[in-house]
């Protein structure tokens, strides 16, 4: 009897034993890797690309990065496959023509209709992975509103935004989910789910002064984790303006629509006030497209070289995408991205394997899986 019951404890040991290493050899690790550096080199290569002077800037800068912060064109992206109208030029194809490499991606913002067009933006983003920055811009700014973001930002979206923190003249002012000012309703907490999240908070605030300013610059007080961009920033403003702003709001980032400088003809300032503000904090400055608003968009594509034709090398590189760029590589995979890689590389009968990642290589990666799948 007792050999039988020693017996049994040895078997159970052993089957204990076996269970585990089953395990740990099935075992998926995902390790999160935040490291960016801004890559120096660039500055001279920039160089270089400046000494052929008979060349137009577009192609003198065919080599150069370059992101777009801000594009409500989310419906615009690919029309010219489905209507076959050889005179109409899709978005995607001008982001080739114009050299843009990256763009994040919106449609509607504050309102209930930006809920179809933030899933459409997700939609483009599986498909063209690399060209795409998924963003959102349907949040309700009450407390309802909050699970939805919180939901999307676990999904895998990187950007928050264009949100109407505050709108008076814009045409767009009578959207349902705009914000009375950028402290209104739940966009407190917005904002502590932003910093939670490290995904920067892109926002429009019209007027850009009294109020509505007052109350921004409470927001970044109060939100120091948070990285607010201030779109459109020098629509509006002077450069001792954005200077103050940004030397009183560390974390705080421009959003600079050089379009909008260059083609606005009762403007005070030139693109070259502008530039010597970008030299004094050149980690501070994105630039954004805001899809031509007033201009068209191929001229606001050619603004942006415009302005970064003003620009010292090193910060032309910084301002072109290496700024934003850093924004996004620096966030973590979220519990969900985490829990989707275990189940489908388990389905793949991958085992044993650690997986180094930031939030945008995730998403990659379930990307990837998910093909293999179907
Ligand atoms: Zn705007």
């Amino acid at each position: 009897m007792k050999k039988k019951f020693k017996l049994l404890i040895f078997l159970i040991i052993l089957l204990f034993v076996f269970f585990l290493l089953s395990q740990l050899r099935k075992e998926i690790t995902i390790i999160p890797n935040l490291s960016y550096e801004k890559d120096k080199e660039v500055a001279a290569q920039i160089t270089e690309m400046r000494k052929n002077n008979n060349q137009s800037l577009l192609e003198k800068y065919k080599q150069l990065r370059i992101i777009d912060v801000h594009s409500h064109d989310v419906d615009a992206l690919d029309l010219s496959e489905r209507r076959n109208n050889d005179n109409y030029t899709s978005v995607k194809d001008l982001w080739s023509k114009y050299g843009i490499d990256q763009t994040v991606l919106f449609g509607a913002v504050s309102d209930p209709t930006a809920i179809k067009s933030d899933l459409l933006s997700w939609r483009y983003y599986e498909q063209y992975p690399e060209k795409i920055y998924p963003s959102f811009a349907g949040v309700k700014i009450d407390k309802d509103g909050l699970s939805k973001v919180k939901q999307n930002l676990e999904i895998g979206y990187m950007h928050i935004g264009e949100l109407f923190a505050a709108a008076t003249y814009s045409p767009f002012a009578s959207v349902r989910w705009k914000a009375k000012h950028p402290n209104d309703g739940n966009l407190p907490e917005v904002y502590d789910l932003a910093s939670e999240y490290n995904v920067p908070v892109l926002l429009h605030i019209d007027p850009p002064k009294g109020l509505p300013m007052q109350q921004f610059e409470l927001a970044m007080k109060n939100h120091p984790d948070t990285t607010f961009i201030f779109a459109h920033g020098n629509v509006h403003t002077s450069p001792q303006y954005l200077r103050d702003l940004l030397d009183r709001n560390e974390n705080l980032m421009i959003d600079f629509f050089s379009g909008y400088t260059l083609h606005n003809p009762g403007g005070d300032y030139k693109l070259d006030d502008f530039a010597r503000i970008v030299e004094e904090y050149p980690d501070r400055f994105v630039l954004g497209s805001d899809s031509g608003y007033e201009i068209g968009l191929e001229n606001s594509y050619i603004a942006m070289y415009e302005f970064i034709d003003l620009l010292s090398p090193k910060t032309s590189a910084k301002v072109a995408y290496q700024n934003f760029e850093q924004l996004m590589e620096r966030q973590a995979p979220t519990q969900e991205q985490i829990n989707l890689i275990k189940k489908l590389t388990e389905e793949k009968g991958v085992e044993n394997k650690t997986y180094h990642l930031n939030k945008r290589e995730a998403n990659e990666l379930i990307f990837t899986l998910q093909k293999m799948s179907n």
